[in-house]
Order: C-alpha cells, then structure tokens, then sequence
C-alpha cells in the first residue's frame, strides 16, 4: 500500500511524545518533513519556514498543526490555499470564528480539515456511549485534575491570550462528554480561578443544564485525575484514565489503562478523511470552553510561575 506524505508543523512535546511514535508505527503515514523554528526529528527533511516548505514540497498533500492554538489559524491558512488536507491539534484554534473560517475554505477548495480530540479515542469512550444510549441521565461530574508543569513544562503561551489555561486540558474531558452524553447539555455557571499574574484560569468550576457539573485543576501535584462520573435511571458508569477505562457500577468492564491508542486511531482517522475528501470538524467542546470565559465569574488566586 502506497503511504501518504505527511508534514508535521510545530514540533514540540506533543509532536515528539505522540504524534512521530503514531506515524511511524502507521501503514497510511510517511513522516514526509517537519516544519519548525527549532525543532526536527532525525531523518526527515527540516523546513524552519512555513511558505518556504508549501513552494519547495507539493509532493506532500497533508499538514498536521501542532502548535499551540493561537498562531495555528495563519498555517491552517495558508496549506489549505496551497490545497494541502490539514489535520488540528486541539483545541481546533483560538476562537470559534476562525475555525468557522477554515471549515468554509477547505469546503471551496474541496479538501479535508480535521479538527481532532484525541481523547474521543480513548479506549472506553465508545463502549461508554454505548452503555449511555438508551439510559435518563440523572447527574454527571467530571474531575480533571492534574499538573501544569509536568505537562505543560515552561509552556507560557497556556497562560497568555487563547491559551485557554486550565481549559487547554479540561477540553478533553468536555470533548468526552460532548460525544458520550445521549443529549446535549449546556453552560449555566463558571468559577474561573485566574493567577494574579496570568490571562487564562488555572483552575474552573462549572455548572451545566442536566445537573452535569465540572472541576477542573492544574494544581494537582502527585496522583493525577482525569475521571467523569454518570449517574442514570439504571445504575453508574464511571469513565477513569482519561476515557481509556470504563467502570459500571463499580466494576471495571472496557477499556484499557494507557492513552497511545489515541494518536494512531487520529491518524487513521486523518487516513480516511483523505481518502474520502471529506471534512471531521466539530466544536462542541469549544463551544462550552467560550460559554465559560463568556459566563464565568472570575476570581484571582495567587501567583503562578513555572
Ligand atoms: P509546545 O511544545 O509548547 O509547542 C509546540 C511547538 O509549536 C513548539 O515547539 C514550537 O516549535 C511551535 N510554536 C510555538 N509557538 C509558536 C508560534 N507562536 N508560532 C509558530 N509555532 C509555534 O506545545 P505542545 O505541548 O506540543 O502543545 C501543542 C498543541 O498540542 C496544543 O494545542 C495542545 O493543547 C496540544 N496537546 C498538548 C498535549 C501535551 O501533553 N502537552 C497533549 C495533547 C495535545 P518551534 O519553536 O520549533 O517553531
């Protein structure tokens, strides 16, 4: 089988921990070139300009964004008038419009877009849908707790304008729900916990229609949680690990306790995206992300530094 070129922008921590170990390990996917100002990945052609790589490289049809959200629209952009298949990070960008944008320019040039959640390919999120289907939801809680710094290691655009903050992380989880949960819910109260010295929260506290509510910490030293709990009309289900692990009442019954199933399942995903021309954007999650700095009332905590 013939592999499709692929060139990777940004390539930072999440490029390096999961986006190369996907690709190589992938029968769709020939890692083609990297573009990045600093970064690269032993062996494969470097470009440290983005315009530069479009003009020198039309053999290689499809980018996939890894920078952060803020200047992710401007490369999103610019491949997709070149006519290149553009795969997102998330969150997809830094406002909804811009995404909005994108969306509209791929369909008129008659590509693909992907704005990905790979927490959606957790390994229990669909056998949690599943389960979920025909059941009254009661309440659901989710628990997204765990440490900037380990994850984010000196990554100061989290904190700046479009970083999103703690939400940058508590997306995955509201990506979960978007996709389990069988009706939709909605943003009704935010607590932002913003550091005295930062732009984005570092800690929120939600309240959704459907008595769904959300804790989400970037404070957690130690142990990290990444939980969302469901009570229905015919016992609980808890998803554990991120969505890789399902519990109902109690008892462990899917799913399998590691996150490197979700960047391959992306990839093959992108695969097909490519092969039908069709797009995959869908922005629930962000939606309740901008609810919520709309909503939000805003309390300042103390300093934070890296
Ligand atoms: P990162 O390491 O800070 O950034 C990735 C790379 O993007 C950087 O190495 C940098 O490469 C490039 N970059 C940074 N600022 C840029 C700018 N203003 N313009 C152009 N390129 C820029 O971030 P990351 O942790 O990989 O996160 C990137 C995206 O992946 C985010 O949307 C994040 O939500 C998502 N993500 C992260 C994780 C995680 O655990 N960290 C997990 C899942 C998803 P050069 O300096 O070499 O150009």
């Amino acid at each position: 089988m013939t592999r499709t070129k692929v060139a990777l922008v940004g390539i930072g921590k999440i490029a390096i921990d999961q986006h190369v170990p996907a690709l190589n390990a992938s029968p769709d996917w020939e890692l083609a070139a990297t573009v990045s100002r600093k970064g690269s990945v032993p062996g494969v052609p470097a470009f440290t300009d983005f315009a530069t790589f479009l003009a020198e490289r039309p053999d290689v049809p499809v980018v996939s964004l890894c920078m952060p959200p803020a200047p992710r629209f401007d490369y999103a952009q610019a491949a997709l008038l070149a006519g290149r298949h553009v795969m997102l990070e998330k969150p997809p960008g830094a406002t909804l419009a811009e995404v909005h944008a994108l969306t509209a320019l791929a369909a008129a040039k008659g590509l693909g877009i992907y704005a990905t959640w790979h927490s959606r390919m957790a390994h229990a999120v669909a056998p949690a849908k599943a389960w979920l289907k025909d059941k009254t939801i009661k309440s659901a809680h989710i628990t997204w707790r765990e440490d900037v710094r380990k994850w984010h290691p000196g990554q100061d655009w989290v904190f700046e304008p479009g970083g999103m903050g703690v939400f940058d992380p508590g997306i995955n989880a509201l990506s979960i729900l978007t996709e389990v949960l069988p009706r939709p819910v909605h943003l009704t109260k935010a607590i932002l916990e913003f550091p005295s010295n930062r732009q984005t929260p570092i800690a929120a506290r939600l309240t959704f229609s459907g008595q769904v509510t959300a804790d989400f910490d970037w404070r957690q030293e130690g142990l990290q949680t990444w939980d969302i709990t469901v009570e229905t009309d015919s016992g609980s289900l808890a998803l554990r690990m991120g969505g890789n692990v399902l519990e109902i009442d109690g008892k462990a019954v899917a799913g399998e306790s590691t996150i490197m199933g979700e960047y391959p399942a992306l990839y093959a995903r992108m695969a097909e995206l490519v092969r039908t021309g069709t797009s995959d954007i869908d922005l629930a999650p962000m939606v309740h992300v901008a609810d919520a700095l709309t909503l939000g009332r805003r309390e300042v905590t103390d300093a934070f530094q890296f």
